[in-house]
């Protein structure tokens, strides 16, 4: 196996790292300023447009996106280094369009969607939120209540979701909802796109969350669309749903990465200048530890990354490494970001320093596409079941 990137996929690393470096770093202390004075955490569309501009020339723009909807068709292994790049900025952007839906989009859409909804995405002219918690199921999705019943050549939708990120924005929405309540995740839910504005989709609240982002809870009350907007076959949704989780998982875990590395960068630096009791910290075996335990779980989660991202490609299951990635990532980059803000001492405690926006990030990390021991407890059931 070759333990390094190919030419290509190194050059768009270091294009991402320059777009970083020029474009999204001279916003940080901007965001940083807005969020500490309770302005929020998104960017505004003046700030976003020029980003929009400089990536599409630099190409950055429909990386993952088939050739046909203009995209550049990247394989899994070249977004490892995007991910990574961007995760090490506070500053919320990502280039166009996500790729989770997109790829559910693209397993699922027939010809009428994949023109009404998935071209138009691929393009980044529209934003799509994922609808699948409820109050009463979120880490075990299988267990959802939200009813989509047969009416005519429509479907009709009544339930309660809740923790949707961009509802408030989202131009389209995919719902997951029971179809037939005896099959359950095993043929009984189903996946549909719901307009911005179906009547019957309704935004019940804003939901302030830590890291300076927000969730949505949301209402369908005899909401109707249309037959052709079920997204997939009946019944099918779940296995589309859990594939468009596994892309975000690794993604997860290369947010993670340059988060982490970022951290470490931070600590080191400070390490070296600061003496406290007439030693530099750097010289103190306690931040060495740090130091050595940082980098030597960035590492494996490199390897990790590589390994699943080099198995995707070539069309194998990466359900396991996802979980164990995103699990790996998010908990090595909480401790990282940790020491590292226990090394600036008070400064650590600031919101002049990205540390603690990055903290919290990575804290709601732990809970969204799935919960850390939920991860553990498939990662455990799937190993034990090959000793049955
Ligand atoms: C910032 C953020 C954004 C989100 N965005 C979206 C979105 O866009 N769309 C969407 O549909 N959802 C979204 N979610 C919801 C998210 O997917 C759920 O919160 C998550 O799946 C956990 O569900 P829950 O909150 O109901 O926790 P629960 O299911 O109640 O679980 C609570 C805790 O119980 C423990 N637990 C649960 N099951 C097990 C088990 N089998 N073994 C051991 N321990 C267990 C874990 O510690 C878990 O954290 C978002 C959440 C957050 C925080």
């Amino acid at each position: 196996m070759n333990f390094d990137l190919d030419d290509e996929s190194r050059m768009l690393k270091e294009t991402v790292a320059r777009f970083v470096k020029e474009e999204l770093m001279p916003l940080e202390s901007v965001v940083l300023e807005r969020e500490a004075t309770g302005g929020g955490f998104g960017l505004s569309a003046e700030e976003q447009a020029p980003l929009f501009e400089k990536c599409r020339e630099l190409g950055l723009w429909g990386l993952d996106c088939p050739v046909e909807t203009g995209g550049s068709d990247l394989p899994a292994i070249a977004l490892v280094g995007v991910n990574e790049m961007l995760g090490s900025t506070v500053v919320p952007f990502s280039f166009p369009p996500d790729s989770p839906n997109l790829h559910m989009l693209l397993e699922t859409a027939n010809d009428f969607q994949k023109e009404k909804y998935l071209d138009p995405y691929a393009r980044g002219e529209t934003i799509s939120a994922i609808v699948i918690s409820e109050p009463g199921a979120g880490a075990d999705p299988a267990g959802m209540n939200t009813r989509a019943v047969k009416d005519g050549d429509d479907w009709i939708i009544n339930g309660r979701k809740i923790w949707i990120t961009k509802a408030d924005e989202a131009d389209f929405n995919i719902v997951m909802a029971v179809t037939n309540p005896e099959k359950g995740s095993r043929g009984g839910i189903s996946a549909f796109l719901v307009d911005k504005d179906t009547p019957g989709f309704i935004i019940a609240r804003k939901i302030p969350m830590i890291g300076g982002a927000s969730t949505f809870e949301v209402v369908f009350d005899d909401c109707r669309i249309p037959a052709n907007q079920l997204l997939g076959k009946e019944g099918e949704g779940f296995g589309p749903m859990q594939g468009r989780l596994v892309i975000r998982r690794l993604q997860m875990g290369a947010w993670c990465m340059g988060m982490a590395n970022r951290a470490l960068d931070m600590m080191c630096e400070h390490a070296n200048q600061r003496s406290t009791f007439g030693s530099l910290l750097a010289d103190r075996q306690s931040i060495q530890w740090w130091i050595a335990d940082a980098q030597i779980r960035i590492h494996s989660l490199k390897l990790m990354l590589w390994d699943a991202a080099t198995k995707q490609d070539s069309g194998q299951d990466v359900r396991t490494e996802a979980s164990m990635i995103k699990l790996h990532g998010t908990e090595l980059a909480t401790d990282v970001i940790d020491n590292a803000m226990q090394a600036f001492g008070a400064m650590g405690m600031t919101k002049e320093l990205p540390l603690q926006l990055m903290a919290q990030s990575v804290r709601t990390m732990r809970i969204f596409e799935g919960p850390s021991e939920v991860h553990r407890w498939v990662i455990a059931r799937n190993k034990l079941r090959t000793y049955k």
